[in-house]
């Protein structure tokens, strides 16, 4: 699809929710606390939001924060209502929602299917049973798996949500949680590490000491394992780290935890530089001159953040200087020594090495 692509987001904060998660201040999170969710607001946000829409944007309604499905099912209507009259006109080509596992059952489900819904995505958030009672979620690893179900046989896009770092969790359970989830073949996933946020739960587990939020580091590098599990088993993950709003950022709302503005970069560049070092690994590139061929795309998570792993990798194998080449091929990366190409790799062999490597 090359058309520019517009989200019109729908914030539906905490209405809906049947309890707090101990990680969570959706009024935070959604920055949107003071909100009334029904059809006037639904419209008003459509009708402001299609001003910047042209012929050439595909439009995506999103009702994103709280737990949409668990909503009244008459306000549900009431919003769904205002998404079909806008789908029906051309406006909007796709409807999305985010929602709880255990708030989804059949009778919810044809009722999305009625008013157009496309995606579903679930917070499934751990896929261990204690790690969900740590986090007050409400839910159990069963409910992910039904409502996963569920979701793919009418027909819907299915999304998995989750969180590494919970409490009671560790890499090995964070592991084991992608993997089932993969197993459940979500068509999109959005990776999102746990942060400790003010006005939460969390907030007391961290400063009475019985909670240990990840660093950036180890963040950085479940995700990445995490990320590549996911690339290698083609599943698109759309998302890794919380969204920077307006109203979360790291001065004034994350207490603890790994934090970053630019996360998703920061995971990126780790993948691309072990995998580069694997590929290059028993070469000698003494005082060579290399060109890597890419997509533009990709050149920023090859070379990452201020240069800093054209800088490693000139380190490690002293190479004299690294330029790069662009091409129009956004799967394949070359690295040549002059004219002589010393290797290539596409994309899904980037996260294999990645994971090879581990
Ligand atoms: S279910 Fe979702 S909205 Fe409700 S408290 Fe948990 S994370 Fe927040």
């Amino acid at each position: 699809m090359n058309k520019k692509m517009k989200i019109i987001p729908i914030f539906v904060p905490h209405v809906g929710c049947p309890n707090d998660c101990v990680f969570c201040n959706q009024k935070k999170i959604t920055g949107k606390g003071t909100v009334v969710a029904n059809s006037k607001y639904v419209t008003e946000i459509v009708e402001e939001c299609r001003k910047t829409i042209d012929e050439d944007t595909y439009t995506e309604l999103a009702f994103f924060g709280g737990s949409f499905t668990a909503i009244d099912l008459r306000l549900q209507e009431e919003l769904l209502g205002v998404a079909k009259h806008y789908k029906d006109m051309g406006v909007v080509d796709r409807i999305r929602c985010s929602t709880r596992p255990d708030a989804i059952n059949t009778e919810i489900l044809e009722l999305q299917k009625k008013y157009g819904m496309d995606i579903i995505e679930l917070g499934i958030q751990s896929l261990d049973d204690e790690v969900l009672k740590l986090s007050n979620r409400g839910h159990t690893r069963n409910d992910s798996i039904n409502a996963s179900k569920l979701i793919k046989k009418h027909g819907f896009t299915l999304g998995h949500q989750i969180m590494p770092g919970l409490p009671g969790s560790s890499r090995e359970k964070d592991i084991k949680t992608c993997l089932e989830s993969i197993s459940m073949k979500p068509d999109i996933v959005r990776i999102y590490p746990t942060l400790t946020i003010k006005d939460t739960e969390l907030v007391n587990m961290y400063e009475r000491g019985n909670y240990k939020p990840l660093t950036l580091e180890e963040a950085i590098d479940i995700s990445a394992f995490i990320y590549s599990q996911y690339a290698v088993n083609n599943i698109n993950v759309i998302r890794i780290g919380l969204q920077n709003t307006e109203s979360i950022n790291e001065e004034e709302d994350v207490v603890a935890g790994p934090f970053h503005p630019a996360f998703r970069q920061l995971v990126e560049e780790k993948i691309y530089l072990s995998s580069i070092i694997q590929k290059l690994k028993g070469m000698n590139l003494n005082d060579r001159h290399i060109i890597i061929t890419a997509n533009y795309k990709l050149i920023s998570f090859i070379a990452g953040q201020k240069k800093s792993n054209l800088i490693k990798l000139m380190e490690i194998f002293l190479i004299r200087k690294i330029s790069f080449k662009n091409s129009l091929n956004e799967q394949l990366i070359e690295i040549y020594d002059k004219n002589n190409k010393l290797c290539s790799f596409d994309k899904k062999e980037i996260f294999q090495n990645y994971l090879n490597l581990q």
